[in-house]
């Protein structure tokens, strides 16, 4: 079956989270960023994850330059799978596109910066994870660390997680994100994250001028999405905060007591 080549070669990769879900399970999403909007006819979501360690997070040197290192590493493999996925979907007759982590991004009919399919939604809905209160996907092995990357085909694959973990989700009593985001972008009700305020906050892009963005957002939303995609790729972007990851306790109890 293709979903089990499709499991080896995650194997293969060392990817540790992998997750087939229907396409169908996103069909409410904004107009122009559900799957139908980016390939007619499409069946299935192919979702994964890599997760960056625990340790980054907390290192109380050079930590956000760390991240940033290993989220641009992570990304490059994420989508060189995704490319590859496709590729293997395609050889079957059917059709496939890649998902990519990051970039590029799109704007929806509100203008906010999004991705072409939201892959938080894809996490939960292949259920590799949960969206916790911080808008990220939470998964009990390695709690909100997890980047994705994805597919969307034509083939229809059945529905499976690896692993097949249980995901309780938030604790009812937990508000650590929301207490520690430094600009009140989490709205944990809503389990999102005001993104505008989010990357004014934490972006740092030399080579994108903000008033040049605005202005094109202003008259020219699209334009504005394709300018900073291409002035925001990879490490032309650092980030200042991180807090939303890296102090979410998410599954990240009793790892220390493991056996050496
Ligand atoms: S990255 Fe920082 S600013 Fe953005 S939502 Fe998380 S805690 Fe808030
Ligand atoms: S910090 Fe707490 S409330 Fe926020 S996402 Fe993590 S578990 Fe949920």
């Amino acid at each position: 079956m293709i979903s089990d080549l499709l499991h080896g070669i995650a194997m293969e990769e060392n990817i540790p989270v992998l997750g087939f879900g229907p396409a169908s399970a996103m069909a409410d999403e904004r107009p122009g960023h559900r799957p139908d909007d980016l390939l007619p006819g499409a069946q299935s979501l192919v979702c994964f994850g890599l997760p960056v360690p625990r340790g980054v997070y907390q290192m109380p040197a050079y930590g956000l330059e760390t991240t940033w290192r290993s989220q641009n590493l992570h990304y490059r493999r994420l989508d060189t799978l995704s490319l590859r996925f496709t590729a293997l979907l395609e050889e079957s007759g059917a059709k496939a596109v890649p998902i990519y982590g990051c970039m590029p991004l799109g704007m929806d009919h509100k203008g906010m910066i999004v991705g072409y399919l939201n892959q938080v939604r894809m996490g939960e809905v292949t259920g590799i994870g949960v969206i916790g209160r911080n808008g990220l996907l939470l998964n009990s092995r390695y709690g909100s660390r997890l980047m994705l990357g994805g597919v969307l085909t034509t083939v229809v694959l059945p529905a499976r997680r690896y692993p097949e973990n249980e995901e309780p989700g938030c604790p009812p009593d937990c508000r650590i994100c929301v207490d520690a985001c430094p600009v009140g972008a989490i709205l944990p009700d809503r389990k999102q994250v005001r993104i505008m305020g989010c990357l004014q906050h934490t972006a740092r892009t030399h080579a994108m001028s903000r008033l040049k963005f605005l202005l094109l957002r202003a008259f020219d939303p699209r334009a504005a999405a394709n300018y900073m995609s291409r002035t925001s790729f990879d490490e032309n972007t650092f980030h200042v905060c991180s807090k939303c990851v890296a102090l979410c306790p998410y599954g990240e109890s009793g790892k220390d007591d493991l056996d050496p």
